[in-house]
């Protein structure tokens, strides 16, 4: 997780070399490195007795409060003093839900189930792993504003300004929360991790399902029951697909709270049968058509193309796309006739 200096009155100066942080988080992200050492576990903590254990209201007040007034939710230069992200959506998936083996054959064997992730935190704290029906998965959708959504609808080859700022400083913002939130468990004595600021993350190419990471916040967010997938991969919500999601995993017992649809696309209209295909036609390099859905491999050459564009023009470091996120009738909501 990078501490990283946000730029309020001017761009950085050669960002290519200078953006160090934003360096730091592109190859973290695919490498899993340069994150900080998990926060301690206190031994000596005797949680649910010097203060109530943390519940489902607690996990959405705290990730609610934390988006509405933390002074990392902003934008840099020329955006400066904006928020980043919208008020979340937040839900929960139980720790032994059996659709963590199902991500096992859709996904590979390579994606982590919570326990998996729990036992390797637990191990590197000299604790016994806490059993899979003891933990749960806390999933969250930030929506992106009105602003950045607008100026990426309006984009037609690489994504806005605004876009790429969310794409950095937001997912910095995302990991420096989830950290806050782990650290404070952590010293309550409960075990809890982020699984994509670990040493155990790395993105690859796979066999079966292309690029792929062992942690997927849109599948959590799927199996949390907060959205399900587009023609374009992104996870449609009550809020839209133009979001930043995150998850964690926590040694407590959280209820889910909303109903998860069997149908994987139940919001997207082309595949319930409702003509539309507007991600399709928002997409530069045509990495989506009605035959194929999604290629996944065209659309990761013009995203990795979009690093020298945003850093020649928005002195950042950090690729991106998202048009056939913006623009789209899922953008900001579940289309109307599937809600
Ligand atoms: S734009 Fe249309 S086809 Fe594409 S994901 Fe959204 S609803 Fe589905
Ligand atoms: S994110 Fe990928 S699929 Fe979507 S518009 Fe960009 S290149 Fe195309």
């Amino acid at each position: 997780m990078a501490i990283r200096k946000r730029m309020k009155d001017r761009y950085r100066h050669v960002s290519f070399l200078s953006d160090i942080e934003g360096m730091k988080n592109a190859i973290g992200e695919m490498r899993g490195m340069f994150f900080p050492k998990q926060p301690p576990f206190n031994l000596n903590a005797r949680p649910g007795i010097s203060h109530p254990l943390p519940d489902e209201a607690w996990f959405e007040k705290t990730l609610t409060d934390k988006i509405a007034r933390h002074p990392e939710n902003g934008m840099e230069y020329p955006f400066y003093g904006e928020p980043i992200f919208e008020a979340p959506l937040v839900g929960f998936v139980r720790g032994d839900d059996p659709i963590f083996n199902t991500f096992k054959e859709v996904i590979g064997p390579h994606h982590f189930t919570p326990w998996e992730i729990m036992r390797w935190q637990a191990e590197n704290n000299g604790v016994k792993p806490p059993e899979a029906h003891d933990l749960s998965v806390v999933s969250f959708v930030m929506p992106l504003t009105r602003n950045t959504k607008r100026d990426n609808a309006a984009a037609s080859d690489w994504p806005a300004e605004r876009w790429a700022q969310t794409r950095l400083s937001g997912e910095i913002f995302s990991q420096t929360i989830v950290r806050e939130i782990v650290t404070d468990l952590m010293d309550q004595g409960v075990l809890a991790i982020s699984p994509d600021v670990t040493p155990k993350f790395n993105k690859k190419r796979y066999p079966k399902v292309g690029w792929a990471s062992p942690w997927s916040h849109r599948h959590i967010a799927y199996a949390a029951g907060l959205g399900t997938f587009g023609m374009q991969d992104f996870l449609i919500t009550e809020k839209g697909c133009a979001h930043r999601l995150g998850s964690f995993v926590v040694n407590l017992k959280l209820a889910p709270n909303r109903k998860r649809p069997e149908d994987i696309h139940a919001y997207c209209l082309q595949y319930q049968g409702i003509p539309c295909l507007k991600c399709a036609a928002r997409c530069p390099v045509s990495a989506i058509t009605a035959e194929k859905a999604h290629d996944k491999e065209a659309c990761y050459q013009k995203v990795a193309k979009s690093l020298k564009y945003c850093n020649k023009n928005y002195h950042i470091f950090i690729y991106g796309c998202g048009l056939c996120a913006t623009g789209v009738p899922c953008e900001s909501s579940i289309p109307k006739p599937l809600r």
